[in-house]
């Protein structure tokens, strides 16, 4: 199945950074502007945030039937992120890929680089804000997580911003321009989908011969 998925014609990007860093606003942005792009909803144990709704934000689970999926190998890669369980669901992100779909999801650091173990092609994208302190600013302001919460997640950020050159690109996530983030982001899936590789010999003659 993953073999399949390789050869499968869409493309696949991972968003990652330190919570706090604007991921889900920018993919939100991005995705109204690429109504083709396939967002991978994962699975989770966090209680549901005010706001979020089950299959669109996350699939919120308990944590044995998380485990009954992952032993099932249900998920792509899991983490234990802060106490709770995060997960890829596996089949659609595959079957999304060999139907031709590009793919958009946002992991946390390491489950953006296991995804990069199975999909070696897969576009990863850093997201950092232009000051560490406003990933700080940021989770206060949403006023979601505790201050314990909020410390454990940005002692977590130092860990993930040592992890940043594994990645592929970075995308500066600037507090007084955040379309141009999301003009960022659009870019790199833009030459993403123009790299020579991503067209086949016949397209190429066929280009020649019209
Ligand atoms: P939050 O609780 O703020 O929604 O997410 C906490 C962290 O978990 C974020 O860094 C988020 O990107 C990450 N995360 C969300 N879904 C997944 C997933 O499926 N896999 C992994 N590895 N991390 C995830």
């Amino acid at each position: 199945m993953k073999e399949n998925a390789l050869r499968g014609p869409g493309l696949l990007f991972v968003v990652s950074g330190p919570s706090g860093a604007g991921k889900d606003t920018l993919v939100d942005a991005l995705r109204a502007r690429m109504p083709r792009l396939r967002y991978s909803v994962s699975a989770t144990t966090r209680p549901p945030r005010p706001g979020e709704i089950e299959g669109l934000s996350y699939y919120f689970l308990t944590p044995q039937s998380f485990q009954e999926i992952e032993a099932q190998g249900g998920f792509l890669e899991t983490k234990t992120y802060n106490g709770n369980l995060y997960g890829t669901p596996r089949s659609y992100v595959e079957q999304n890929l060999i139907e031709g779909y590009d793919v958009i999801m946002k992991p946390d650091v390491d489950g953006a680089l296991a995804v990069q173990r199975a999909f070696p092609q897969a576009a990863l994208i850093f997201l950092l804000p232009d000051k560490f302190s406003y990933l700080q600013e940021r989770l206060t302001a949403r006023r979601t997580e505790s201050n314990e919460e909020i410390a454990a997640r940005l002692a977590i950020a130092h860990e993930e911003i040592a992890q940043a050159r594994a990645f592929d690109y970075l995308v500066i996530n600037e507090q007084s321009n955040f379309p141009g983030a999301v003009d960022d982001l659009e870019a790199i899936l833009r030459a993403e989908r123009h790299r020579i590789h991503r067209y086949d010999d016949s397209t190429l003659k066929r280009l020649e011969h019209s």
